[in-house]
């Protein structure tokens, strides 16, 4: 192995000691002094190998190794790492001291990339303070504005705006954190798994070829409110029986529209919700995720149909408003068929997989061919302080991301 297994272990125990709620798992928000505390080591760590630190007007940390090209675009690796509340040690800051390894190997083995690479550390990736997430990514491609600090406000009524000026950042110059795309060759994210498969599977890698699309609309049946025990059945326009035959096929709609689609009913709402009256009127919220935007659809185009139905067969009315809609990202095919290759090479078993939950990575796919891997998750937990991934596993997947960066960054 090219890493370290002791410094990576010692990067993830240093960064947990920033920490704002000792003994109740990892607190670090951003733009805190838990955040400087994690900052200042990254810092000094990046600065022992001999590299450029600066930081952008987001508050996301890089670390740059020139390559032999001076003009060549950059590769970035890392992660985020800021914590939801009360959460592990290890979602983000795993992929953030990746990005911090992998400069340790490449300066203490003199290897020279024709391409630069930079190591990166984002803030308020799970927007636990200000509710913005993904935000240094999206500062990254240019998607956030002055105006969108002001109004992004944590729990005091501190804006996100105030926080920056105070932390010592201007806001007003948000904008130059936006990266041009010419300038770039590739993002690579490691973070762990957040789920159960590759620990069921006895895996040690997910590789990610998609990052689901994300469609959510709420659907309103309604019918007509009557007495429950004068209206006899034949008579009544009951929305709530038509919805829940709705319900019972959105599932068989996913599973025939392939491609590991998944669709959820997560509220119902029943009005006026008396035991002696039939119901007048149901809402209800449907969530369909897929790596294929036309599976997605077909879920969507079945649901429409069996409502245009059952308005016939129920005499009942229905109205759907999007609630929201995020596109399926395809992670650089390019990219994943290194790491495959490289994956076989080093001897580490893999899976190619799709992720169900939004990253960085998932931002930075708009404006640069983009990878991420995945590192088992013991018992799928994540976001609670027994999150937990074995330093061995996460070795495996740090040294993978090494080979690649050696491979795509052109080792001289
Ligand atoms: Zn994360």
């Amino acid at each position: 192995m090219y890493t370290n297994l002791n410094r990576i272990k010692r990067d993830i125990e240093t960064l947990s000691g920033f920490n704002d709620s000792p003994g109740e798992g990892l607190t670090r928000f951003s733009l805190t002094d838990a955040d400087r505390g994690a900052r200042e080591y990254l810092r000094k760590e990046l600065i022992k190998i001999g590299l450029k630190v600066y930081e952008d007007s987001a508050g996301t940390l890089f670390g740059r190794m020139e390559g032999t090209d001076p003009d060549a675009p950059v590769i970035l690796i890392g992660s985020h790492f800021d914590s939801v509340r009360n959460g592990g040690n290890f979602d983000g800051p795993a992929g953030t001291i990746m990005g911090l390894e992998i400069m340790r190997v490449l300066k203490e083995k003199n290897i020279r990339t024709k391409y630069p690479i930079e190591f990166v550390g984002m803030i308020e990736e799970e927007g636990g303070r200000f509710g913005a997430g993904v935000f240094g990514s999206r500062a990254m491609t240019g998607k956030v504005t002055y105006e969108d600090l002001k109004r992004n406000k944590d729990e005091n009524g501190i804006s996100m705006a105030e926080a920056f000026e105070t932390f010592g950042f201007d806001p007003h110059k948000i904008d130059e954190s936006a990266r041009k795309s010419k300038d770039l060759k590739a993002f690579i994210e490691l973070h762990i798994e957040q789920g159960p498969v590759l620990e069921n599977g006895n895996i040690d890698l997910g590789l990610v070829d998609f990052i689901v699309g994300i469609s959510e609309f709420r659907v309103i049946v309604r019918g007509r409110p009557d007495h429950a025990g004068t209206t006899p059945m034949h008579l009544r326009k009951d929305p709530l029986v038509a919805a829940s035959e709705l319900i019972s096929e959105i599932g068989d709609y996913a599973v025939e529209a392939g491609e590991g689609t998944v669709a959820t009913v997560g509220v119902l709402d029943v009005k006026p919700g008396a035991a002696n009256i039939v119901p007048g009127e149901v809402r209800l919220t449907v969530d369909i995720r897929s790596k294929s935007a036309d599976c997605m659809k077909s879920v969507r185009d079945s649901i429409e149909r069996k409502l245009d139905e059952l308005a016939k067969a129920r005499g009942v009315t229905f109205e759907i408003d999007d609630l929201l809609s995020v596109n399926p990202v395809t992670m650089s095919p390019e990219i994943l068929s290194v790491l495959k290759k490289k994956a076989d090479e080093e001897g580490f078993p893999y899976k190619v997989m799709t992720s169900g939950a939004g990253h960085d990575a998932m931002i930075m796919a708009s404006i640069t061919p983009t990878g991420l891997i995945f590192v088992p998750s013991k018992d799928g937990r994540s976001h609670c302080p027994e999150e937990w991934t074995d330093y061995e596993d996460l070795q495996k997947g740090i040294e993978l991301i090494c080979h690649t960066i050696i491979e795509i960054g052109e080792a001289q």
